[in-house]
């Protein structure tokens, strides 16, 4: 068997196969990811390390579906790639982390729903920093002809000051119109994923508990207790927590916003409210989650081993952590200076931010929250039905 060549390396731009070279590049990522499962498959030393092994052995041929259902469970902890004894210099040169994260981006784009919206994954890094400084400069721009000048620019921190430089209307046609259309396209980028990988019934509740409880825990990143291996072949639990800090970072500031709107329309309590309150002590601990969870999830992949991890994602990796600590630091920022007359500028930096992270939910890494709880819940049932 030969060693396995990266895509780069084999596709030569030429042309002369008459096939585009971003086909014949997933067709060499499948034909690569297809034999190294035909080779674990033969082997099963890694069968008790995560919930992919287990799921493989079901499976004696490998379709594209059964390929991205094994690739989105798949964690990236690389305890396969430390115990590999068919790892690179082998000349089997087996590499799962890295296979399985390209196939996952390419299972992204496959799945992506408007079918156009898929090429903002082929440059997914530069795409998503030049849509981000595209919605910032918008939202500024529109700020700064339609508010009044003596507004925009003036030390307001009494009730209704944020929407006397931006309109709740304004606010919530831009921010919730994004959100509304980034989850319909999930919605049908899910039902793409979940057909295409075998499809079946979706009302199982012991399994979809199991599949909510591995989500929320991130049991696959605990190594059986021990950690993944983050940086390199030690054992550590710093991704889990970073990811964890990201992840409810996130959820805390998402409710922030809910709370605060039902502060607003339920009892009549305008923004902006006291430091102590319930939805700023939500966006405030939130907001440091989301500083500090992106900081060390970036922090590892530039001092982690980059052998396991795959060069073509780590662009896009990387923008949408700068995205989220961009987000996250101009609310911190935006809650700091709201009594000043920074405010207006640093409101129309943050809607912009906001906005562009809501879009960017379907089409960026942000969209493998949806993939991995999905093909978790397959997992699940197959588990349930005994057939693992
Ligand atoms: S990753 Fe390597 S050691 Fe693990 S099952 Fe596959 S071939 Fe075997
Ligand atoms: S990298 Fe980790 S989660 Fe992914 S297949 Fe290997 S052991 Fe399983």
């Amino acid at each position: 068997m030969q060693a396995s060549s990266t895509i780069a390396e084999r596709t030569c731009g030429t042309g002369e196969c008459g096939k585009s070279c971003s086909k014949r590049e997933a067709e060499t990522l499948y034909a690569d990811a297809r034999r190294a499962m035909e080779i674990c498959n033969a082997c099963r030393y890694c069968e008790g390390f995560c919930a992919v092994f287990p799921a493989m052995t079901t499976r004696r041929e490998f379709t594209k579906g059964d390929l991205n259902y094994l690739a989105n469970l798949c964690h990236n902890c690389r305890g396969c790639y430390y115990s590999c004894q068919y790892a690179p210099p082998h000349e089997f040169g087996i590499n799962v982390p890295r296979l399985f994260s390209d196939v996952r981006a390419a299972s992204y784009e496959a799945y992506a729903w408007p079918d156009a919206f898929a090429v903002a994954f082929r440059r997914n890094g530069t795409v998503l920093s030049i849509a981000t400084a595209i919605a910032i400069a918008t939202v500024l721009a529109l700020v700064a002809h339609f508010a009044d000048p003596g507004v925009l620019y003036a030390a307001d921190g009494s009730p209704g000051a944020f929407y006397r430089v931006i309109s709740w209307d304004a606010m919530v046609t831009v921010a919730g119109g994004v959100f509304a259309f980034s989850l319909v396209a999930l919605a049908v980028g899910g039902v793409r994923f979940w057909r295409d990988t075998g499809g079946g019934s979706v009302r199982m509740p012991a399994p979809a508990v199991e599949a909510v409880s591995d989500v929320l825990t991130l049991r696959n990143l605990g190594g059986g207790g021990g950690g993944c291996n983050d940086l390199n072949e030690r054992y550590s639990n710093l991704r889990r927590g970073f990811h964890h800090l990201t992840f409810y970072g996130f959820m805390l500031c998402f409710a922030a916003t809910s709370v605060a709107t039902i502060y607003d329309h339920a009892f009549g309590l305008i923004a902006p409210y006291p430091f102590l309150s319930f939805p700023v002590q939500l966006g405030f601990w939130g907001g440091l989650g989301l500083v500090i969870g992106p900081a060390g999830l970036a922090w590892l992949k530039v001092v982690g081993d980059p052998e396991p991890a795959s060069r073509r994602v780590m662009g896009g990796d990387f923008a949408l952590l700068a995205l989220l600590m961009l987000v996250s630091t101009t609310g911190l920022a935006l809650l700091a200076l709201r009594e000043t007359p920074a405010m207006g500028i640093l409101l129309a930096v943050h809607l912009g931010a906001v906005s562009s992270l809501f879009l960017f939910i379907p089409y960026s890494k942000m969209t493998h929250g949806l993939y991995r709880s999905l093909a978790l819940f397959r997992a699940a049932i197959e588990r349930r039905r005994n057939v693992v």
